[in-house]
């Protein structure tokens, strides 16, 4: 988290529509019907973006685009593994971005297999929040205090916040 994947993913969007090709961008809806929205980095830069309820549904709409762009690819079921694979052997090139691992360090949902069968892998790094070091971890926090190892992976509505960590802190 606050390693700038967002901004990562629009800047490469970016040059392939410059570069005249289709692109499409979607991530993980707020429920399962599809809406317009925008993936947004941490400074503000955005990009429009649908959102969508299941991976299936990009092989739908990815239909006519030369590339496809994931933000949170995290939040998508493993079926999205696939959809990836599938695009990419149609000669589509398909940018992911999401979280490589959660709030425990433990792999984060389909990151495993999409990080072993993707041709390039870039990790970005964010500043821990707390020695300004390289952080690679997202720290949890519940009202200031780090949450529990046994919370859910994904708590809707709680209100909790992130911080970027270094493995030390
Ligand atoms: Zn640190």
């Amino acid at each position: 988290m606050f390693s700038g994947k967002s901004e990562e993913l629009i800047r490469r969007l970016r040059r392939a529509e410059i570069a005249g090709q289709r692109v499409l961008i979607v991530k993980p809806g707020i429920d399962n019907r599809y809406d317009i929205s925008h993936v947004v980095s941490h400074s503000g830069v955005k990009m429009r973006a649908i959102g969508l309820g299941g991976a299936a549904d990009i092989v739908r709409f990815a239909e006519g685009y030369d590339v496809v762009g994931i933000d949170e690819v995290q939040f998508f079921d493993e079926d999205v593994i696939s959809v990836c694979l599938d695009l990419a052997d149609r000669g589509v090139r398909v940018i992911a971005a999401g979280l490589d691992t959660d709030f425990r360090a433990d792999p984060f949902g389909p990151m495993p297999g999409l990080l072993a069968r993707a041709e390039f892998v870039d990790k970005l790094q964010a500043v821990c929040h707390r020695c300004g070091g390289a952080a690679t971890r997202t720290q949890r926090l519940v009202d200031g205090a780090p949450a529990p190892f046994t919370g859910d992976t994904i708590q809707v509505g709680a209100l909790d916040a992130y911080e970027a960590r270094c493995r030390r802190c």
